[in-house]
């Protein structure tokens, strides 16, 4: 018996060094395997998540954090209700003199322009005035005339960009840009430039409803985009219909986000720059293109369009759409 034992003992000692090789191989394999890390934090008035694939938790969260203080750096710069802000700076010299910027300034404005060209102005970032007088705390409507001044001061094309001198100039007195229709899918794009340099080629950065994409889940399965219900009924789910997604950028803009409703009227953000009145379409809208500046910028057009027009400039330029009315007619 004891010889018995003494034998078991030595091949149970034989077999420790392969035990060991053994649960050491599981644990590279277990270290070496993608996993999804998601951190959110609260960003440009909103939260923002970001849901990386990655082996290592510590590479994961060194990129989240460095897209984080990327988007909180631009928000700085871009922030219409800060006096600090180069926004605010540009705006305080408009009529008066070209301001110098920073290049991501240049660059977002830029972006802008080619949005409101694209748009016929539909888009346009010198709506700063209206964003003003539309006050959504106080639910007051504008006068009519005062609205009727405002106008004359909104135009994307008296924006001077300098390039080589690196300055904006607003051409008239009075005119006011303001960056909230597009500054947040152009954060999305920048906080994925960051977690690109930082090896992450599989991710997810939504800010609010701006969303942008880029490879597959762990299991290579597409991200799951759900687009919501502009209207959801009490107790039903918020989510409309979900999207597979893979290197894309999707932005939703709908008059549910902020709004008031007065004498039964629905008075929201989205305001449309030739008449000075929030758009007339219900519901909301999300696009898709492959960057997040054009989804968002393109997407707060399309609603402004309304479904048929909006829906027929999307086809011509190559996107795809999906507009839900208030009353829940679907236009694709
Ligand atoms: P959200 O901010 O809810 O994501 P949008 O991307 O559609 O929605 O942006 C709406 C914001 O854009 C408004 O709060 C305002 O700051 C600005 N804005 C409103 N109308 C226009 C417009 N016609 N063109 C450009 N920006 C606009
Ligand atoms: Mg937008």
């Amino acid at each position: 018996m004891t010889v018995f034992c003494a034998k078991f003992k030595t091949s149970l000692l034989c077999l420790i060094p392969f035990i060991f090789i053994l649960f050491s191989s599981c644990n590279i394999i277990e270290k070496d395997k993608e996993r999804l890390f998601k951190k959110s934090t609260v960003l440009m008035d909103t939260i923002v998540s970001i849901t990386v694939v990655s082996s290592s938790r510590d590479k994961a969260e060194k990129a989240i954090d460095e897209a984080f203080r990327e988007l909180k750096r631009l928000e700085e710069i871009m922030n219409f209700y800060s006096e600090e802000s180069e926004v605010s700076k540009i705006n305080r010299n408009a009529g008066i003199r070209p301001v110098k910027v920073s290049m991501d300034m240049i660059d977002i404005i830029e972006k802008a322009i080619y949005v409101s060209r694209l748009t016929e102005g539909a888009f346009d970032i010198t709506t700063g005035p209206l964003t003003r007088v539309w006050d959504f705390h106080s639910k007051t409507v504008p006068q009519p005339t005062e609205l009727r001044k405002i106008l004359s001061l909104i135009n994307y094309r008296d924006i001077i960009v300098d390039k080589k001198n690196s300055t904006i100039f607003l051409r008239k007195k009075g005119m006011l840009i303001d960056l909230g229709g597009i500054a947040k899918g152009y954060g999305a794009d920048r906080a994925m430039e960051v977690l690109k340099k930082n090896g992450i080629n599989s991710c997810l950065v939504a800010i609010a409803g701006d969303i942008r994409v880029s490879g597959k889940k762990p299991d290579g399965s597409p991200w799951m985009i759900g687009i919501r219900n502009p209207r959801p009924q009490k107790g039903s789910d918020d989510i409309f219909t979900s999207l597979p997604l893979t290197d894309a950028a999707i932005s939703t803009s709908g008059d549910y986000e902020r709004f008031f409703i007065k004498d039964g009227k629905r008075y929201h953000h989205i305001i449309n720059p030739f008449t000075g009145y929030p758009s007339e379409s219900t519901g909301g809208v999300s696009v898709i293109t492959e960057e997040g500046y054009l989804s968002d910028g393109l997407a707060t057009a399309v609603f402004i369009l309304g479904p048929e027009r909006g829906m027929e400039l999307l086809k011509r330029l190559g996107y795809k759409g999906i507009f839900i009315t208030g009353d829940l007619k679907l236009y694709e």
